[in-house]
């Protein structure tokens, strides 16, 4: 334990979104204490598909080779009728931000790599087997008691606390504040497996209104299943041996399989009615609660430490003002509702009510089908909600929402086989797009842009895609987490210098 006892940055909560935050205070140079009641990594099963958005933040916290090497990337999810005929398939092989849409993956490994790579920061200090047993704020920062592994109590003091503490959140509750949105609750039992091959790598969804099922093939032959349970079904008898055998038998596992875990979960989908209080921040399952059919729970918390990381960091270090904490939410929250959306609407697909209606569904998917543009935005998870957001920490340019790409997290092409983010660094950056790039570049120095240390960088007009391509002359500033803040014309280049230091002298 640290000899220490104030810290800048406490966080409360050693899940996937509290390591990736400590990882990224780390990469920062915060210093950060990480308060974590358990000993180590949880070993219930959790998340099992982890996305391209949560891959690139791996990459800003210089794991993403490390996790990719346990994971099986770029698998799609096939929807089979009850009567067996495949009516969808969702197989995405576009990598607009630079990785894999669907990957599958483990959490316990995904957080004990992550709880490994904290190591790299001597300024991150990692209490396990501590928890935080309440908190008191003042005007200039937090007072948290600690109770260690041997019962004692124990004080740290910091500037801001970022309660990462699940679903159940006592930090949330100390705070008084409550959950709302959709009344959805339903139970499904989970079944993990070793020694599981399956046929294809690609998830099965049984949508029959009967038994609503996902088979979800992982690495090194373990497999998932997750069932609907109905209301008039208790968790014992769905849990008893016998059950499980004909459910895993009646749904296709390998006859070798060996059933490592099985639990009935109840999952909801909700919001926090508010996500900080003064100094206090909510992040992951303590701000948003969703059902699994899309696979967002734990990839919306590490859009979270995404965000806050650079942000704390920024404050903390005295670059930008405390203001600038106060866009996490308006930034976040319709972000991580458009998610909650999104699984309940693809539970409607999966879970059909009805007979009737489980044919309406697949009949529709039969139409939409024969149609190629409806086919490819499908296949290619078009209809997955895009990291964006319309207000908080950036300049608009006057664009539609729909078309504008500020806001919106900037693509990961490679240029000169490098990925963009490597070429960026880890703070703010100016993408160049102009066939002038020297003069661009040379009138990209002094404030605001040496204030935010902003690193220029030349992208050729032939990279970026469709989506860049009407950007010629143009100048983008991206934010250290690659979301567009501005996107200047290079003839205007003077005026947005001026907006973007209105912008950062808002934060004070
Ligand atoms: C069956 C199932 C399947 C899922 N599938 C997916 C999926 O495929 N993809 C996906 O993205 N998400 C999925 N999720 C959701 C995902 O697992 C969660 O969203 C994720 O674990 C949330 O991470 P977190 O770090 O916010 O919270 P948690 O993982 O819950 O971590 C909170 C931590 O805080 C600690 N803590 C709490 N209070 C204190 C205290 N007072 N002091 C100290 N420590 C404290 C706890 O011990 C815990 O370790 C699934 C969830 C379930 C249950």
């Amino acid at each position: 334990m640290a000899a220490n006892t104030h810290f800048p940055v406490a966080i409360v909560g050693g899940g996937p979104t509290g390591l990736t935050l400590a990882n990224l205070l780390g990469v920062y140079g915060v210093e950060t204490l990480l308060i974590e009641r358990n000993a180590a990594t949880v070993h219930a099963p959790r998340a099992v598909s982890i996305d391209d958005e949560s891959l690139r933040t791996m990459q800003a916290v210089g794991l993403a080779e490390e996790v990719m090497s346990q994971t099986v990337t770029g698998y799609g999810s096939h929807y089979y009728s009850a009567k067996g005929r495949c009516f969808a398939k969702v197989q995405p092989t576009e990598e607009p931000f630079g990785f894999p849409r669907r990957n599958a993956f483990r959490q316990p490994i995904l957080e004990r790599q992550l709880r490994e790579a904290l190591d790299r920061f001597e300024h991150v200090t990692e209490a396990y087997r501590h928890e935080l047993t309440s908190f008191e704020q003042a005007s200039d920062g937090v007072l948290l008691n600690v109770r260690d592994p041997w019962g004692g109590a124990i004080q740290f003091s910091c500037d801001y606390l970022i309660a990462c503490d699940g679903a159940s959140s006592p930090a949330r509750k100390a705070l008084g504040v409550a959950m709302s949105g959709s009344t959805f609750r339903e139970r499904w039992l989970i079944l993990d497996l070793e020694n599981s091959p399956s046929p294809s790598p690609h998830t099965k969804v049984y949508s029959d209104p009967k038994r609503p099922c996902i088979a979800l093939p992982g690495p090194e032959n373990t497999r998932r299943y997750e069932f609907m349970l109905h209301d008039y079904e208790s968790d014992e008898e769905m849990l008893a041996p016998n059950m499980v055998a004909h459910l895993m038998q009646t749904h296709e596992a390998a006859p070798q399989s060996r059933l490592v875990r099985k639990t009935v979960y109840t999952f909801h989908a909700r919001l926090a009615e508010q996500w900080s209080k003064d100094r206090v921040f909510l992040a992951g399952d303590a701000a948003h609660l969703t059902p699994p059919f899309a696979g967002q729970g734990m990839n919306s918390g590490l859009r979270d430490a995404n965000n806050l990381g650079w942000k704390l960091a920024a404050v903390t270090q005295g670059r930008l003002g405390p203001k600038l904490l106060a866009s996490y939410e308006p930034e976040r929250r319709d972000h991580a509702w458009a998610m909650i959306e999104f699984a309940l609407n693809m539970g409607k697909v999966i879970a059909p009510k009805s007979v009737l209606k489980a044919w309406a569904i697949e009949n529709a998917f039969r139409v939409l089908s024969l149609f190629p543009k409806a086919r490819d935005y499908i296949a290619q998870m078009k209809f997955k909600p895009p990291p964006r957001f319309a207000k908080g920490f950036l300049v608009p340019d006057g664009a539609d929402e729909r078309t504008t790409l500020v806001g919106r997290l900037f693509p990961q092409p490679r240029i000169g086989g490098v990925m963009l983010d490597d070429l960026l660094g880890k703070g703010f950056s100016l993408v160049v797009r102009s066939a002038r790039p020297d003069v661009v570049m040379a009138q990209v120095t002094g404030e605001p842009w040496s204030k935010l240390k902003a690193r220029a960088v030349v992208m050729p007009l032939d990279a970026g895609g469709p989506r860049l391509a009407a950007y010629t002359d143009h100048v983008f500033l991206l934010r250290p987490d690659r979301y567009v803040a501005a996107c200047i014309k290079v003839d205007e280049l003077e005026q947005g210098a001026a907006k973007i230091a209105a912008l950062v002298a808002g934060t004070y």
